[in-house]
């Protein structure tokens, strides 16, 4: 085994001692999250040595506090347009059907509102009711304007994809791993996972899921091929105020304050990690109720919702490969009926 910059490449031998294909992983810390690549293929050291570099340009590209990025750059224009990359105007497209799929829920335009939160920093408060009032006059998406090299936002707009970006670099780094020709790839970007083909064994990857309860354990595993298992929960990035309660990343444009309509977590399983991402953060807003009925109308995707009062909904596409490891009072839905 060598090891290279804390890469570990590992020749994998069959049964007889020739060597058949390469395992190569990679664990670093990029988009403010720690994040693992592991690709197996006889190409496995240069797909992963390609994406972890696209992953940091994407860093650069998306990010709210690097002078040079795309968003600051959208952010600091004065309500002018502002040329943008490929990949920048992607993720915006996705944002912008998916504020209008899901009735306003998702909202990039909301930063400002983190920011007064402290939830872009870490110095966490809860900002007085006008603060937020004020600022929710300058959150509208519908604003945004994006064509196929530019977009331009209101002068007092500003802008985060933190919902999305995650989900977007994810899909490209499958684009990577398929470009040289590897079969079997397991990704985890802080939480977003996605996969490749099946294991190098032929059976499927065995995906957690976090305990919103207790996040150091798991309510349970799904088994996937080819897919993006990706979550949204109450328990990431969240504080206790002064007053007891619990506050937490995920705002609800409606009132600015964290989304709180009866959902504790939302994980979302699907072929394209950009839809997933944006999808568990807008279903995460949308509460139970308009989360089975989004699911009902679109047929692209399953998922598992978590509801505060300790029950877990699963669609019927992923029930059957969905393995419980805590105890929990379980419904299936199913596309046709109305319970
Ligand atoms: P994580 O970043 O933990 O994977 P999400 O994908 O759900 O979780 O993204 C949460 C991030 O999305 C927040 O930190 C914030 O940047 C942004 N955000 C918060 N609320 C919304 C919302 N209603 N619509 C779009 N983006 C949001
Ligand atoms: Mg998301």
């Amino acid at each position: 085994m060598k090891v290279i910059s804390g890469i570990c490449v590992m020749p994998l031998l069959t049964a007889c001692g020739h060597q058949t294909e390469t395992v190569k992983s990679a664990d670093f810390f990029a988009m403010d999250t720690y994040m693992s690549l592991k690709a197996y293929g006889s190409d496995a050291e240069a797909a992963v040595r390609e994406s972890e570099a696209r992953i940091y340009e994407l860093e650069q590209t998306f990010s709210v506090t690097n002078d040079a990025s795309d968003i600051w750059k959208i952010n600091h224009a004065d309500g002018q347009s502002v040329p943008v990359s490929a990949d920048t105007v992607s993720v915006l497209q996705t944002a912008q059907t998916m504020h209008r799929e899901c009735g306003g829920a998702f909202s990039i335009s909301l930063y400002p509102v983190l920011r007064a939160w402290g939830f872009t920093t870490g110095e966490y408060r809860v900002p007085a009711d006008d603060v937020i009032a004020g600022l929710l006059h300058n959150v509208d998406d519908t604003l945004i304007s994006v064509d196929s090299q530019t977009v331009r936002c209101p002068d007092e707009m500003q802008i985060d994809l933190g919902a999305v970006a995650k989900g977007y670099t994810g899909d490209e780094v499958m684009e990577i791993m398929r470009a040289h020709h590897i079969s079997s790839a397991i990704i985890n970007l802080g939480g977003n996972v996605q996969t490749l083909g099946s294991k190098p064994d032929g059976s499927a990857w065995t995906v957690g899921i976090t305990d919103p309860f207790a996040p150091d354990a798991l309510i349970g595993t799904v088994s996937v091929t080819d897919k993006a298992v990706i979550t949204s929960g109450n328990y990431e990035r969240c504080f206790t105020g002064e007053d007891g309660c619990r506050y937490w990343h995920i705002l609800d444009p409606a009132d600015g304050f964290p989304a709180d309509n009866g959902l504790v977590s939302v994980t979302v399983i699907g072929y394209s990690g950009t839809e997933c991402d944006a999808l568990s953060t807008a279903l995460f807003v949308e509460g139970t109720e308009q989360a089975v009925q989004h699911w009902r109308r679109s047929g692209n995707f399953e998922m598992i919702l978590v509801t505060s009062d300790g029950k877990l909904l699963l669609t019927e596409g992923i029930a059957a490969v969905y393995t419980a490891k805590t105890e929990m009072p379980c419904r299936v839905v199913h596309r046709d009926d109305e319970s």
